[in-house]
């Protein structure tokens, strides 16, 4: 069941939010979005997403960061932080990992697996069996 649930998309590429957002929203889901780390812990004071979507590179704060305060947080902790980066050098999904990120999604997306892959996380499962 997909509809109704909420997915936190922190990114600073409007491109991105716009396909994401559409891809999700098709779906049924509810997309929260932000467009740097201020604008997400703001954000994350009062709405509890069903998942994060985390972008890694951002100017200020990356992503790296933001994962480890978001899962430092013990009102965002039990939040599933998938990082969706086009960091795709050896060892760069290990430190998305290493960060508290729950698992990670390679950018540019997919766009025929990309709700599939998505559905995976929110279900609870981990990368492990991806
Ligand atoms: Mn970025």
């Amino acid at each position: 069941m997909t509809a109704g649930k909420s997915i936190l998309y922190i990114e600073d590429n409007f491109d991105n939010r716009m396909l994401v957002r559409r891809l999700l929203e098709h779906e049924g889901f509810l997309v929260l979005e932000a467009e740097n780390a201020h604008e997400a812990l703001a954000l994350l004071q009062t709405q509890q997403p069903d998942l994060i979507l985390m972008d890694i590179n951002m100017p200020e704060i990356d992503g790296y960061t933001l994962t480890r305060q978001i899962k430092a947080t013990p009102q965002t902790s039990q939040i599933p932080v998938i990082a969706l980066t086009a960091n795709v050098m050896r060892g760069d999904k290990e430190r998305t990992l290493r960060a508290g990120c729950d698992g990670y999604i390679e950018n540019p997306i997919d766009t025929d697996t990309f709700i599939e892959q998505v559905n995976h996380f929110l279900n609870g499962n981990g990368v492990k069996q991806l």
